[in-house]
């Protein structure tokens, strides 16, 4: 029985969330950590900004000297970033400052170079500022021993950055999962070689490793399965040594359709049996013992939907995330649109900004084998089952495609 695309995402962070299993966790050099996840809380190592740091170019003074303007002020000097000035801005003078440098003892804000007339030491302050203006002051990113980044969080550039700025070089992560890939099919060779008339190139295995990658898994491919049983049951049991097992095709209700059937054999519990998207909807998702496996439906834009949709979150999760729930963002819809299956259909697109609103707009494609369309493809439009009909303008989901 099918269920619903949320009933199914529900089902797959339910049964995923079920498993108290902690990665093992690993000591990484920073670089190697991106795509990773913490398995450690990160704290502020000390204040950040670590001084009240002045972000403009100008004159630190006391605010509460310039409250009248134009006033006169007295340079006591400069203060350079890298560098630091150690006497105290009295009442009436002030201090030369520039971009990154601490704010000196006695100054609570930064006059804008811009706003002042400099004649020798004499500094006319043109324009009134409140305290701690142009000013980030000590601790207000973060304070000491406050935690700037929970265990579980993915590590990406920017997280990179902030690991760089709190000193956490080598960081600890999470092991990545181990994912095997095994594409199934009698028609399917590999990539390398050159199909006869009625052959296709495996292209989903290189799909599915790539997106493997980019979510935080190490790919295991695994050799093409041709449709018999036995050699599948095999590989199946083969796959099901990996932290999850992904299958490709095979799932449908064909004459040569076994990886139901050899799961159930192997004794899986099943709680994913068809969702009603399009494309996608013979999806399997079940357990083996402790692994789970998906089986993808082996048209190439079904697999990398499906992925994108559910593996993708679960991935996280065994990876010590935090189930990442597929985002859709707003856009209007270019042309209108109708649709009679009842199903969530999630179709290759292109999203642009036209007259400052985002407009999406369909690819032309030839259903959830056509590839072609997903790569000219920016996003998928996303239409709900009860989205029958659509007039141009009005504002739809669009799922992004990743990278
Ligand atoms: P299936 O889900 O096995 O019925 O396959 C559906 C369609 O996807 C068929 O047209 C297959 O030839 C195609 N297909 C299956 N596996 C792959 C693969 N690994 N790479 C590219 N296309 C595939
Ligand atoms: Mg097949």
């Amino acid at each position: 029985m099918s269920l619903s695309f949320e009933e199914a995402l529900e089902k797959v962070r339910e049964k995923l969330s079920g498993v108290a299993r902690v990665p093992p966790s690993e000591s990484v050099g920073l670089p190697s950590a991106l795509g990773r996840f913490l398995a450690e809380d990160v704290a502020a190592d000390r204040d950040y900004p670590p001084f009240h740091r002045a972000i403009r170019d100008g004159f630190a003074v006391r605010s509460s000297d310039v409250v009248g303007v134009p006033v006169g002020l007295v340079r006591q000097g400069e203060v350079r970033a890298g560098a630091h000035f150690s006497a105290t801005v009295g009442v009436g003078e002030c201090v030369e400052i520039m971009t990154g440098a601490p704010l000196p003892p006695g100054a609570d804000a930064v006059v804008m170079i811009e706003h002042v007339r400099v004649t020798g030491s004499q500094v006319e302050v043109l324009r009134s500022i409140g305290p701690w203006e142009n000013v980030v002051r000590k601790g207000s990113e973060a304070a000491v021993g406050s935690v700037v980044l929970r265990r579980g969080r993915r590590v990406m550039s920017g997280e990179i950055g902030l690991l760089a700025s709190v000193g956490r070089d080598p960081v600890r992560v999470f092991r990545q999962p181990e994912v095997a890939i095994l594409p199934t099919g009698d028609e399917v060779v590999p990539h390398e070689q050159k199909p006869q008339w009625f052959q296709i190139r495996n292209s989903n295995a290189l799909t599915l490793a790539a997106q493997v990658r980019a979510a935080g898994g190490r790919p295991r491919p695994m050799p093409i399965a041709p449709d018999d049983e036995e050699s599948l049951r095999r590989s199946v049991r083969e796959g099901l040594e990996s932290d999850l097992l992904l299958l490709s095709g095979g799932v449908s209700m064909g004459k040569y359709d076994f990886v139901r059937k050899i799961l159930s054999e192997l004794g899986a519990e099943s709680f994913i049996q068809g969702v009603a998207i399009r494309p996608g909807k013979p999806l399997v998702f079940g357990r083996v013992a402790e692994k789970f496996f998906f089986g993808l439906p082996g048209n190439p834009v079904s697999t990398y939907v499906t992925f994108e949709l559910f593996v993708r979150p679960a991935l996280a999760m065994l990876s010590g995330g935090e189930f990442l729930r597929p985002v859709f963002l707003r856009a209007r819809l270019g042309k209108p649109f109708r649709q009679k299956h009842g199903l969530t259909a999630f179709m290759p697109a292109r999203v642009e900004t036209r007259d400052g609103d985002p407009v999406v707009e369909l690819v032309g494609w030839q259903g959830s084998g056509d590839l072609v369309g997903v790569a000219a493809a920016n996003c998928f439009l996303v239409v709900h089952p009860e989205q029958m009909e659509l007039a141009a303008g009005a504002w739809v989901d669009v799922l992004p495609r990743p990278g």
